[in-house]
């Protein structure tokens, strides 16, 4: 196994945490699949999705992401999501054991909206990192955004441009776009639409309101700025180094 391969796997595996339960069937081979790591979506013995644990204290980000903000954030707001994904799985299988399909529309659109906020917020954790350790973008990172941004500090302005302009809630998003072999900056508006079918999300930013409005109230722009000094570059580097193998 290669250095870049053993450092991803920790990422993958640090996310997962202390938490990793008890696998059901299939789950453990899964587990070295890359895509397993990327999106660690670690599940239960019931194969229920379960809240991964933040991979740092809610205070690890003061002072540019405020421990209260993490706290409501991760324990609220992204478990309202993991029980949403559940419950709309568990609205599935009961569609499929009775053969009443009438509302599977609802239940597959419940489904999108909280698996992927589930998702985003799970890779949004382990895009961030003390400030201290942010660093700066490097090998095989640094040399796609040059290659498809110009340079670093270009896709720094775009990425912030294109964030701070998501209209309403959403996120800002550095994607894999494997047809094309390049780096995308996206908008997600509401976060079950407008995807690019395929894409891998690198580096996911949340401009929900409930993701700085404590400390930030409607300075987007500042929370951004903030948000910025606490990127973990070595997971966006990981990630990338995983989606063009
Ligand atoms: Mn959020």
């Amino acid at each position: 196994m290669s250095k870049n391969r053993r450092d991803f796997m920790k990422v993958g595996a640090a996310a997962v945490g202390a938490s990793m339960l008890t696998p059901y069937a299939g789950f453990a081979e899964r587990m070295d699949r890359d895509e397993r790591a990327l999106f660690s979506m670690a599940v239960n013995d019931a194969g229920e999705y379960t809240l991964p644990p933040l991979p740092y204290a809610y205070e690890a980000l003061e002072p540019h992401i405020d421990a209260q903000t993490m706290r409501l954030h991760h324990d609220i707001h992204h478990n309202g999501y993991v029980k949403g994904l559940n419950a709309a799985l568990k609205d599935m299988e009961q569609a499929r054991g009775s053969g009443d399909y009438g509302l599977i529309d609802r239940f597959a659109q419940k489904a999108a909206f909280h698996g992927s906020g589930h998702i985003l917020h799970t890779i949004f954790w382990q895009n961030m990192i003390n400030a201290d350790k942010s660093g700066s973008p490097k090998g095989m990172l640094k040399r796609q955004l040059e290659t498809d941004f110009g340079s670093v500090d270009a896709f720094m302005a775009q990425y912030k441009n294109t964030s701070a302009k998501v209209e309403g809630s959403g996120w800002g998003i550095l994607a894999w776009e494997p047809l094309g072999r390049r780096l995308v900056v996206l908008q997600a508006e509401k976060h079950q639409n407008l995807t690019q079918w395929g894409v891998a999300p690198l580096l996911v930013v949340d401009v929900w309101e409930h993701a700085y409005y404590l400390k930030y109230q409607n300075r987007r722009g500042e929370y951004l700025d903030n948000f910025m000094q606490v990127v973990n570059w070595e997971d966006v580097g990981n990630r990338l180094e995983a989606v063009m193998k």
